[in-house]
């Protein structure tokens, strides 16, 4: 529930659905809506379009987002307190995955110019600023960083050299790292939003065509928020709260089409670390397990200490109700209940 407070351990692993609407290609076309989706059971039902006998497939997450959600309303239930307990000095991660077109980069960023569009990144940054600046006894220091993991390689979108490929490392004290990624200092909502703009423009760069290139390669857009409180005694503690925010590949099958040499190499490396990302969340919502498969993948190495623990994660699985879109929407589905 929403007046949870980190303090009273929330649950760690939180999976919703969001399915968009039919957009105006689909409409015109007439193709079928195969979705039935139920928000205030979080339940949804999946029709098989190529057998009207076979019963639907029912799932139920922890919430589940129909197409008439607004941006707002997932903030507002979803996300909000995540992104309060990284300013209480928790680390925190909101993954979006999905098929390409299904709305991962809708939730994520959503429409730039309206601001009833805006997605997770963008308001996080009007909330976490509004929170600094209401705040009496603390002194804040906002960073940015942004990333890009394409076939198992670390891009930095804020250098000054997008040909680089950063290396992680491990430190005892601090565990994993990407060595000399950049970050800035940001004092304000402008200011980070610049940063990221920065980092969109770099994303495009070198990439022949920009949306076969975002369903490749996994965006991450880490916000680190420091607070230095003094205390009665006069002493000084610092926390720091780490928020990364994350707009994965596609997870369509890439290899159907009988790709092969470069492509093939890339498919199999995209859909390895969708895979181990569902490893490492399946093992961490188990509970059960002694073995947390971070090492498995960049992703989940670099996201380690975001990822279990007393870190939160929130898990936004997108999918699209037509009928074409079956077979992945049952694997989106199924991938994310196995993360619950
Ligand atoms: P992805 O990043 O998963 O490839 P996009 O976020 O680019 O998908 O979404 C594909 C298209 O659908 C975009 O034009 C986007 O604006 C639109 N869209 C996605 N989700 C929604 C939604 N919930 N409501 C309205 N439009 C959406
Ligand atoms: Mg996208």
């Amino acid at each position: 529930a929403a007046d949870r407070t980190p303090e009273k351990r929330p649950e760690a692993v939180k999976v919703v659905v969001r399915c968009r609407p039919l957009n105006k290609t689909e409409i015109a076309n007439g193709y079928d809506k195969i979705v039935d989706i139920d928000t205030k059971r979080g339940q949804i039902r999946l029709r098989n379009p190529k057998s009207e006998n076979d019963p639907p497939r029912e799932f139920t997450f922890d919430a589940v987002y129909d197409e008439k959600s607004r941006q707002a309303e997932l903030y507002d239930e979803t996300f909000r307190s995540l992104v309060d307990s990284v300013l209480a000095g928790f680390n925190g991660t909101i993954f979006a995955y999905g098929q390409t077109g299904t709305g991962k980069t809708y939730t994520m960023e959503g429409i730039r110019d309206d601001p009833e569009q805006r997605g997770v990144i963008p308001s996080s940054f009007e909330h976490i600023f509004s929170h600094i600046d209401r705040s009496e006894n603390c002194q804040y220091l906002v960073r940015a960083s942004y990333l890009e993991i394409y076939q198992e390689e670390i891009r930095d979108l804020l250098s000054k050299d997008q040909n680089r490929r950063l290396e992680l490392k491990e430190r005892p004290d601090t565990g994993t790292y990407v060595k000399d990624l950049c970050s800035f200092v940001c004092k304000s909502v402008r200011e980070i939003e610049h940063v990221m703009g920065i980092g969109n423009k770099n994303r495009s760069v070198g990439a022949t065509n920009m949306n076969e290139h975002s369903s490749r390669s996994h965006a991450i857009f880490l916000v680190t928020v420091e607070c230095s409180e003094r205390d009665a005694d006069g002493e000084t503690h610092i926390r720091v709260g780490k928020l990364n925010m994350v707009d994965l590949a596609g997870s369509e099958r890439q290899a159907k089409t009988g790709a092969t040499g470069e492509r093939l190499k890339e498919a199999t490396k995209i859909n390895l670390s969708l895979s181990a990302l569902g490893n490492v969340i399946s093992a961490l919502v188990d509970g059960k397990s002694s073995h947390i498969p971070y090492r498995d993948s960049k992703l989940t190495r670099l996201l380690q200490d975001s990822l279990g623990g007393n870190a939160r994660t929130i898990m936004v699985a997108n999918m699209g109700p037509a009928a074409y879109n079956y077979d992945e929407s049952v694997t989106t589905l199924r991938y994310a209940n196995r993360a619950k």
